[in-house]
């Protein structure tokens, strides 16, 4: 990284934080030769390809807006919706694409939403998989019957534990 007031090839960290949503790294850098500090903003890129062609950062906003609608008039919550968002993206990144088609963006929604809440887990997976029979909806219906099946009871606990590291074991006490 060149120093933007002298150009010296070089420069040192000198402080280092991470947004609040984890997704970007601010550095406080100096120059070793003129001693002036400037700041630079480290993002992982991750773009949404569209059915278009075009290519488009990914949004938050934007899976929001999706899953809202299939949500109307439901027991939904603002924060749920956000928890959602950001599962989906933590989901995406995790899969280290760079660039994910936005028909892939709308199946990564599918299994956090079914979690969320059935009804618009329908509504949504009716568009996002093109059911176009009674067939497609029964075939939903039944494998969804499978997989609740008693385990119904602890999805709450889920949602719990969205904000612990990947892989890490809940509750360990090791830790
Ligand atoms: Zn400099």
């Amino acid at each position: 990284m060149h120093c933007p007031f002298c150009r010296h090839p070089d420069s040192r960290v000198v402080d280092s934080r991470t947004s609040d949503d984890g997704a970007t790294i601010r550095r406080r850098r100096q120059c070793p030769e003129c001693g002036r500090r400037f700041s630079t903003a480290e993002t992982a890129s991750l773009s949404v390809l569209k059915r278009s062609g075009v290519s488009e950062p990914f949004s938050r906003a934007k899976v929001i807006s999706g899953v809202r609608k299939a949500c109307q008039g439901r027991p939904v919550t603002d924060d749920q919706l956000a928890m959602l968002a950001q599962r989906v993206e933590e989901d995406i990144r995790s899969s280290g694409q760079a660039e994910i088609d936005a028909h892939d963006v709308g199946l990564a929604i599918l299994q956090p939403l079914q979690e969320l809440d059935l009804v618009a887990y329908m509504r949504f997976a009716s568009v996002y998989q093109s059911f176009d029979s009674l067939v497609d909806f029964e075939a939903a219906i039944t494998r969804l019957r499978e997989e609740s099946g008693d385990g119904s009871s602890d999805r709450s606990a889920a949602g719990a534990d969205a904000e612990s590291e990947a892989g890490e074991p809940a509750g360990n006490p090791n830790v």
